[in-house]
């Protein structure tokens, strides 16, 4: 038996060996698992496992068996690789293919011309790295800064960040620029300057407020816009201060969003001014005017938080605090709200809004019409509007005529 060389006896031989020889393990019977390539996949396979197992399981010192197993499966592993005659076994796998009946020297001519291919994942979308801008913002913003050079538009004389108490203890300070803040809604600058000149000589701390009655708070602050709603609120958030944030402003958006008349834009200046914290844009109505007119959106916004977000996708971190202090100046000196000087304005040639027509006023609000809910600030401040509020001394069309109407060089 260990005379036999000829790989057309191959099948019989390891048959054989099967049944007799100790060298082999005895064979499965039942019927293979599909998929189980070694029995069925005809003879030259099944005698190259069956020889690796019994490789395995052959004795160390038996070296004359082993050099017999090597004999077997060289032989197994040439009669795999001649071009066979003979057919398959009706047991047999796969149909025979081409490359099966091709020379070997063919063969290895086929694999040297196989050219790796792979496949691309359709499935999965191409990342999109590159984000939207506008086109000539750099330009624009440059522009701005040269016209604000000067520093001397109300904001920059009577903003937040002017109106506190510089000696005061630091908690203090936070606490004033919030009442600043809350203040300047739908104020002008110089207005809440002076409320918060008469505040402050009151007493402008959590404990004052909260000891001071709502007419003599009104008095204080009049004539700031919606006085009597701020009175509410300024009373409400010192309460709630003292109870839950120990008699300090929160350092978070979060916190701050819960304070009564506290919105985002608020919560964004106060993080910035207060806690030196840059968590977002504060956008005003300046600001939300000037993004829209410039083209600084994607697409045109309705209100001041849409255009934070739309802001936010792309104007780069770090001039986020930058960008309320030089676009509320710049919209009270030349981009104004109604009639803006764009014959003075240095970007006027690449303004998509330059010297149109300004949009026709907004009618005074009457009772509200609209189902639609409301932030909760807006809808205390309408129900105000509604009722009879005293107004401001009037100005004079003289003096409004003396208002510069162009930039100072
Ligand atoms: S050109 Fe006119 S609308 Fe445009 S930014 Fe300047 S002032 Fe505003």
């Amino acid at each position: 038996m260990l005379g036999v060389r000829c790989s057309t006896r191959v099948c019989y031989v390891v048959r054989c060996v099967t049944m007799t020889s100790p060298y082999f393990m005895p064979s499965r019977s039942g019927i293979s698992p599909p998929g189980d390539q070694d029995a069925v996949c005809g003879p030259a396979a099944s005698l190259r496992s069956k020889l690796t197992n019994n490789r395995r399981n052959v004795e160390p010192d038996s070296s004359g068996a082993v050099k017999e197993v090597k004999e077997e499966q060289e032989e197994a592993r040439i009669s795999e690789q001649r071009p066979s005659s003979a057919p398959l076994s009706p047991g047999g796998c796969h149909p025979k293919t081409e490359a099966d009946t091709l020379p070997l020297s063919s063969q290895s001519r086929r694999r040297r011309q196989l050219k790796v291919e792979y496949e691309e994942d359709e499935g999965v979308p191409a990342v999109k790295t590159e984000l939207w801008e506008p086109p000539d913002w750099k330009k624009q913003l440059g522009y701005i800064r040269e016209m604000r050079s000067g520093r001397d538009a109300p904001v920059d004389k009577m903003g937040a960040e002017k109106c506190y108490d510089t000696e005061a203890p630091a908690h203090v300070r936070r606490f004033q620029v919030l009442v600043s803040l809350m203040l300047s809604s739908q104020t002008k600058d110089q207005v809440t300057a002076a409320a918060m000149q008469k505040l402050r000589a009151h007493g402008c701390t959590v404990e004052k407020i909260l000891t001071t009655d709502d007419e003599t708070l009104g008095k204080l602050i009049y004539p700031v816009g919606f006085w009597r709603t701020k009175v509410k609120y300024l009373k409400l958030t010192s309460a709630l201060l003292q109870k839950e944030f120990g008699g300090d402003v929160p350092d978070s958006v979060e916190g701050l969003v819960r304070l009564p008349g506290v919105g985002p834009k608020m919560a964004h200046l106060a993080m910035d001014i207060a806690w030196d914290q840059v968590s977002g844009i504060g956008v005003d109505t300046h600001v939300h005017r000037i993004s829209n007119r410039l083209g600084w959106l994607k697409k045109p916004t309705k209100t001041p938080e849409e255009t934070r977000r739309a802001l936010e996708e792309w104007l780069p971190r770090d001039l986020w605090s930058e960008i309320n202090w030089l676009l509320v100046g710049f919209g009270q000196q030349v981009c104004l709200p109604v009639n803006p000087l764009c014959s003075a304005c240095l970007n006027q040639h690449s303004c998509p809004s330059a010297h149109k027509p300004s949009p026709p006023k907004r009618p005074k609000a009457g009772p509200p019409r609209s189902p639609k809910p409301e932030p909760k600030q807006e809808v205390a401040v309408k129900q105000e509007r509604t009722k009879k509020e005293p107004r401001p001394t009037p100005v004079s069309p003289a003096a409004q005529r003396r208002r510069p109407r162009s930039l100072k060089s």
